[in-house]
C-alpha cells in the first residue's frame, strides 16, 4: 500500500480523499492555492503545501508545482478527484513518468475516453448501444446538414473534447446549423483547446442514467448500479439518486451489462462512470465515459456499502477489488443534493463571501460530504459548490422525507444557497412521482409546479 498520497484536489472532494487515506492508514499531503490557505482540507492533512495563486490555472491546474509538491513531500501517488486534472492525460503521464502512480486509469484510457467522439465509435464497435448520430467529427457545414437531415431534428451537436455541460447546443432546424456550428467549434477550441464537433440525435423526453464501475488490475469488473442524474440546469447535475425511479430489475441488469462491456472494451483499470440516456421506451444509449471519481459517488456508497474512493485507492496500489458482482447489494434508496452557494431563484448567480454560519444536522441515515464550517470564504475562484447532503432511506419516500427533514433543519448564513431550490424541488409533484426527465428543471419548476 502507498505510503504516502498528494490530493490535487480542494473542498469536499479533498476532504473525502483524506478521510479514505485515512482509514487506509496512509499519510496525507494537500495542496492549496494562496485563496485556499485557512481551508478545511489543508487543516485535516498532515501536510500541505502551497502550489500557487488564486487562478485555478496557476493553482489546482498548474501541473509542474503540483508534481514538484509531490517529489518534495515523497508522496508515491497522487489522488485527482474530479475536475482539475483528473482527466488530462498528459497529468497522468507525467505523474508515471515521475515515478509516482496516478490514482485512477491510464493515461491513454483517459484520451480514448475524453475524446468524446472516438469514445462513441469505440462503444459502438463494442456492441454497446450509443446514440444515433455521426460516425465520426463533422467535417464542414455540408456533411453536418446531411447527417442532421438523416437523423431529424432536433440534433445536438457536442464538442468532441467537452465536458461538463460546456460545448452542448440543441438545434432545431436547418437554418441555426451554420451559426451554432461555428460558434460552439469556436468555443470548444477555446475552452478545451479542440474545435471538433460531432452530432447526435437529440432525445426529447430521457433521463441521465448512469452506472458506476470497478475495475482492478487483474481485469475483473464489477458495477454499482445506477444513478439517476436527470435533475439538471444546464447540462449540470443538481440532485442525483439510486436507485432511478424508471429503472426495473431487468433493465438495471441490462445497464450493468453494457457499463462492464464498456469497461472491458478499454481494459478499464480503476472507478468509472458509464453515462447512458433512457428513453420512455426501456432503450438506453451510451453517451460518454467518466474516467473519475464523480461528484455524485456517495449516493452509490450509501446504497452498497462499497466505499468507491478506498477501492480507487487499494486498487491503484495493485490490490484486488474488495468484491465480486455476486456480493454487492442494493438497500434502499438514496439521494444527494448537491448545495451550491448560489441563488437558485436567481439563475444560480454565484454567492461568494464568508459562512458566517453552516450548520447541518446528521442523523440515521445522513451524510454530508463538505470543505466549509462556519467561517470558511467562498471564493469566486472556484466552484460554487460547498457541500452534499446524502440521505438514504428504507424506499424513496422515506429517503425524500429525510432529506427534506435534514434541509429544513439545515443553517446557513452569509451567503445564499440552493437550499430551497432543492426544497422546492422535493415537494415537487413530479418529482415525488418519480416523473423526471432531464427538462424537469425548466418544464417542471416553473411557475406552474402543480400535477
Ligand atoms: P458533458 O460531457 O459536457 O457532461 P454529456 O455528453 O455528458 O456532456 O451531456 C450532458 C447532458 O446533456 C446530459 O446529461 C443530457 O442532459 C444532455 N444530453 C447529452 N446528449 C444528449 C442527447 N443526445 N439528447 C438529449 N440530451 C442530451
Amino acid at each position: 500500500m502507498f505510503e504516502r498520497v498528494l490530493i490535487a484536489n480542494r473542498g469536499e472532494i479533498a476532504c473525502r480523499i483524506l478521510q479514505a487515506c485515512r482509514e487506509l492508514k496512509i499519510k496525507t499531503v494537500a495542496i492549496y492555492s494562496e485563496a485556499d490557505a485557512n481551508s478545511l482540507h489543508v487543516q485535516i492533512a498532515d501536510q500541505a503545501v502551497c502550489i500557487g495563486p488564486p487562478p485555478n490555472a496557476d493553482s489546482y491546474l498548474n501541473s509542474a508545482n503540483i508534481i514538484s509538491a509531490a517529489v518534495i513531500t515523497g508522496a508515491d501517488a497522487i489522488h485527482p478527484g474530479y475536475g482539475n486534472l483528473s482527466e488530462d492525460p498528459n497529468f497522468a503521464e507525467a505523474c508515471e513518468a515521475c515515478g509516482i502512480v496516478f490514482i485512477g486509469p491510464g493515461a491513454e484510457v483517459i484520451a480514448s475516453m475524453g475524446d468524446k467522439a472516438q469514445a462513441r465509435r469505440t462503444m459502438r464497435d463494442a456492441g454497446v448501444p450509443v446514440v444515433p448520430g455521426s460516425a465520426d467529427g463533422v467535417r464542414d457545414l455540408g456533411e453536418a446538414r446531411e447527417i442532421a437531415e438523416d437523423l431529424g431534428y432536433p440534433v445536438m451537436i457536442k464538442a468532441a473534447r467537452g465536458g461538463g455541460g460546456r460545448g452542448l447546443r440543441v438545434i432545431h432546424n436547418p437554418e441555426q446549423l451554420g451559426a451554432a456550428l461555428d460558434q460552439a467549434s469556436s468555443e470548444a477550441r477555446n475552452a478545451f483547446g479542440n474545435g471538433e464537433m460531432y452530432i447526435e440525435r437529440y432525445l426529447e423526453n430521457a433521463r441521465h442514467v448512469e452506472v458506476q464501475v470497478l475495475a482492478d488490475r487483474d481485469g475483473s469488473v464489477v458495477h454499482l448500479g445506477e444513478r439517476d442524474c436527470s435533475i439538471q440546469y444546464r447540462h449540470q447535475k443538481l440532485l442525483e439518486e439510486s436507485p432511478s425511479p424508471g429503472v426495473s430489475r431487468s433493465l438495471r441488469r441490462k445497464l450493468g451489462e453494457a457499463a462492464i462491456r464498456a469497461a472491458e472494451t478499454v481494459d478499464y483499470c480503476n472507478a468509472g462512470t458509464v453515462e447512458f440516456l433512457l428513453d420512455g421506451k426501456g432503450r438506453f444509449y451510451f453517451i460518454e465515459m467518466n474516467t473519475r471519481i464523480q461528484v455524485e459517488h456517495p449516493v452509490t456508497e450509501m446504497l452498497t456499502g462499497v466505499d468507491i474512493v478506498g477501492e480507487q485507492i487499494r486498487v491503484a496500489a495493485g490490490e484486488k477489488l474488495i468484491c465480486e458482482q455476486g456480493q454487492i447489494w442494493f438497500n434502499g434508496h438514496a439521494i444527494e443534493c448537491r448545495i451550491l452557494a448560489a441563488d437558485g431563484d436567481r439563475d444560480f448567480a454565484p454567492s461568494p463571501g464568508c459562512i458566517e454560519e453552516w450548520e447541518v444536522p446528521s442523523g440515521p441515515g445522513v451524510r454530508v460530504d463538505t470543505g466549509v464550517t462556519s467561517g470558511s470564504e467562498v471564493s469566486s475562484y472556484y466552484d460554487p459548490m460547498i457541500a452534499k447532503v446524502i440521505c438514504w432511506g428504507q424506499d424513496r419516500p422515506a429517503a425524500i422525507a429525510r432529506m427534506e427533514a435534514t434541509l429544513q433543519s439545515a443553517k446557513t448564513a452569509g451567503i445564499r444557497t440552493t437550499i430551497p431550490y432543492h426544497l422546492r424541488i422535493l415537494g415537487n409533484a413530479y418529482f415525488r412521482r418519480g416523473e423526471v426527465d432531464i427538462h424537469f428543471i425548466e418544464r417542471r419548476m416553473g411557475l406552474d409546479e402543480g400535477g
